[in-house]
């Protein structure tokens, strides 16, 4: 679609940011929605975030989305932030405000929360397993205190990491926290509701979660935050047990809608169609690599 001199401007900032798939997925809503704007990939080395993002909001952008590298970076950027932002320590949304000052949001939380809701999960008073102890941790551990959850126990290789997560985010949920290491695994299958996958392991090129899901309670459900590949290694073995899942690609298409609506206006819908468009980029990117 052509753009006027009017149009609104906004993009993701990461590096590198090639590998993005925000630009396919916002770009999508732009056509659909027949609205004025554009959505870029913006290549930004660490060391000239502040730089950048000062200019691209002097050239009027409408606001940018932080993605790796960034996300912490521009947490300590920005001059207010929302409960998500102050929780995670990181920010994946910046916009200016009318007073000129900026503001930093983190929609990766409420992107997972609408994704499992979408899928049908609901956790009232039920127990979540969350691996991982980094960015995508401590998104997952809001959402999930966001459906419901009532306990939620972080597993992480390094335990140390999970024991600091959980120290950092007791003071904003209202759910039981805890961490405990790998090994005790078994020990907690069985009276699991959920289990997510907030590591990296699992990822193209990386080694599986290693895990097994043979005492894993019959009616629990499984997510891996991991959208590349669609199907993980632990999806794929949740599957062949009848488990309900999950996959990664809904946090990440949910998490981009409030994103759009402050960038251009209007509140875009998650649609088969959408799904569909991003499986098939997901497809062609694993053909190339
Ligand atoms: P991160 O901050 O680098 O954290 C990586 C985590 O993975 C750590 O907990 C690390 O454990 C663990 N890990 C790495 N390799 C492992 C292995 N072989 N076995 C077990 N644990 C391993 O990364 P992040 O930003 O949290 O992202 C984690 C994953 O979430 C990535 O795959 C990312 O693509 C995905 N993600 C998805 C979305 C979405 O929209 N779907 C959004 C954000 C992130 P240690 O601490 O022990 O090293």
């Amino acid at each position: 679609m052509s753009i006027s001199g009017k149009a609104k401007l906004a993009g993701v900032a990461g590096w590198p940011v090639a590998h993005s798939l925000s630009p396919l997925l916002h770009d999508f809503w732009l056509e659909n929605l027949a609205i004025d704007g554009a959505y870029v990939p913006l290549a930004i080395a660490p060391h000239d975030l502040a730089r950048a993002l000062d200019g691209l909001f002097r050239a009027g952008f409408a606001g940018v989305n932080l993605t790796i590298p960034h996300k912490e970076a521009g947490f300590a950027l920005v001059d207010r932030v929302d409960d998500h932002a102050r929780a995670a320590g990181a920010v994946n949304l910046l916009l200016r405000g009318p007073d000129g000052r900026l503001e930093g949001r983190n929609t990766d939380a409420s992107g997972l929360a609408a994704s499992l809701r979408a899928s049908g999960v609901a956790l009232t008073g039920g127990k979540a397993v969350l691996y991982g102890a980094g960015g995508a941790a401590r998104a997952a551990v809001l959402a999930l205190a966001e459906i419901g959850a009532a306990e939620i126990t972080v597993l992480n290789r390094h335990q140390d990491r999970a024991n600091q997560l959980v120290r950092a985010l007791a003071p904003h949920v209202t759910v039981k926290l805890g961490s405990r290491g790998f090994a005790d695994w078994p020990g907690l299958a069985a009276e699991t509701d959920l289990l997510v996958n907030a590591t990296s392991a699992g990822m193209a090129g990386n080694p599986a979660l290693a895990l097994t899901l043979d005492r894993l309670r019959g009616s629990a459900v499984v997510c891996d935050l991991v959208y590349s590949p669609l199907e993980t290694p632990l999806l794929k073995a949740a599957a062949a047990r009848a488990h309900k899942t999950v996959d990664g690609l809904g946090m990440l298409l949910h998490q981009a809608v409030p994103a759009f609506e402050a960038f251009y206006g209007i509140r875009p819908e998650v649609t088969p169609a959408l799904r569909q468009k991003l499986e098939q980029a997901l497809r062609a990117k694993q053909k190339q690599a």
